[in-house]
């Protein structure tokens, strides 16, 4: 058993952590403040190798894996929650395609994500009335010619006012069939009848773009058909396997930050004449979060580690999520009370990790549907 990371997985910690103090850490408070996309600091990324970490290097990836893909996020994640979450979504959809696309689907697509010429990439899965169950999805896709025609509604699309291509999931076959008529399409972003609809004014991930999108009779091509027709829910369950790894790392970066947050001011901030940090309440509160976030990141990088050696992965990266999300929920609650009064108000970070903390147990699938992937596994 290796504990240690390997030289491409330091390189890219390092080059992820170098450009977060640099460039993310400074702005981060402004981006949340004024919900400015971050396009330049996207393409910064992008200029890294950020934005296809696990992507096959001749389609501009990184080719570096998903050991060193959870490390990035991690580092990101503490820097920007709002711009690790985009980068988030753009990997996926790089390694969605990469894994499921033709290779002209590949060429077509993946070096825009990676180097940064589509600001974003989007997957476009959740509905209005379907998020936690997909199967209940309303948006249709009827065969034309050689060619499809796109309808209906998709809600909560991260980055959807940016991306330069979406993986979008549709209906084939008999709306009624659940999961066995879904089939996934590419749409490039601005095709005519793909309007994007209500910017969602969110708690937190305040500089992330989350919209809801209506496709009007959009025409695609038959080649916009990613793998087989009504194979669309095997393809979104296993994007889904690789996001859990991204999110449960994103709820690393962002409860590492607000630990340090919690430790800086807890030395500096004095009360009964001696730093608050002297007080056995507050060092338990330390250590609490400390001890967690040490579990969280080896079921994380574990997780990543069975994706990388093309192990069965499902269950680990389901418990990863849930563990890393709902740890970081509890830390940055605990790291808010160190702050006292000023935790609670927004010339401390805290304030923004504690919001931006929330949403990692509900996208990617909630902490119950992680419970229920795991559950039948156990069960079965
Ligand atoms: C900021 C943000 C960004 C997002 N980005 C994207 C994106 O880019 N692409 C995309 O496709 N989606 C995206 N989502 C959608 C997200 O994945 C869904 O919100 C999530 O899957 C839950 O779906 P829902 O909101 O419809 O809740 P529901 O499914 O309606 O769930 C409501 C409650 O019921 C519980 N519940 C549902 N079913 C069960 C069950 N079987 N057992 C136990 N409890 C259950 C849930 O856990 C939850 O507590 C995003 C969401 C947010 C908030």
């Amino acid at each position: 058993m290796d504990f240690e990371p390997n030289e491409t997985h330091l390189l890219v910690q390092k080059t992820a952590r170098d450009y977060v103090e640099r460039v993310l850490r400074p702005v981060a408070s402004e981006l949340d403040r004024t919900e400015r996309f971050p396009r330049a600091e996207l393409q910064g990324l992008a200029d890294l190798g950020m934005m296809g970490v696990n992507v096959p290097a001749q389609y501009g990836g990184g080719e570096a894996g998903a050991v060193s893909y959870a490390l990035a996020m991690m580092e990101v994640s503490r820097g920007c929650a709002s711009t690790a979450v985009t980068m988030a979504v753009t990997n996926m959809v790089g390694e969605v395609i990469a894994a499921f696309g033709t290779d002209a689907q590949k060429q077509a697509y993946i070096p825009g994500l990676t180097s940064g010429t589509y600001a974003a990439g989007s997957f476009a899965l959740s509905e209005p009335e379907a998020g936690s169950d997909p199967g209940s999805m309303r948006t249709v896709a009827r065969q034309d010619g050689d060619g499809w025609v796109l309808d209906g509604q998709k809600q909560w699309i991260t980055s959807g006012s940016y991306a330069g291509v979406f993986v979008v999931w549709a209906k084939t076959g008999d709306v009624n069939a659940g999961t066995k008529a879904i089939s996934c399409f590419l749409v490039e972003g601005g095709a005519p009848g793909l309007r994007v609809g209500k910017h969602e004014d969110k708690m937190g991930l305040r500089a992330s773009n989350t919209v809801s999108l209506s496709f009007e009779g959009v025409k695609l091509p038959g080649s916009a058909l990613l793998g087989a027709p009504n194979g669309g829910f095997k393809i979104a369950m296993m994007a889904l396997d690789g996001g859990r790894i991204g999110i449960a790392s994103q709820s690393i970066g962002i409860a590492t930050a607000a630990l340090e947050e919690a430790v800086a001011y807890a030395k500096d901030r004095k009360q009964f004449n001696k730093p608050i940090a002297d007080f056995q309440a507050i060092q338990w509160m330390l250590a609490d979060s400390k001890t967690e976030l040490e579990a969280s990141r080896m079921m994380t990088l574990r997780a990543a580690w069975l994706k990388e050696e093309r192990r069965p992965f499902s269950k680990e990266a389901a418990m990863a999520k849930l563990f890393a999300s709902e740890a970081c929920g509890k830390i940055v609650d605990r790291c808010l009370q160190v702050h006292g009064g000023y935790g609670y108000v927004k010339e401390f970070p805290i304030e923004r990790h504690y919001r931006d903390a929330r949403v990692t147990r509900i996208y990617e699938g909630t902490s119950e549907i992680q419970r229920v992937v795991v559950a039948r596994s156990v069960l079965a």
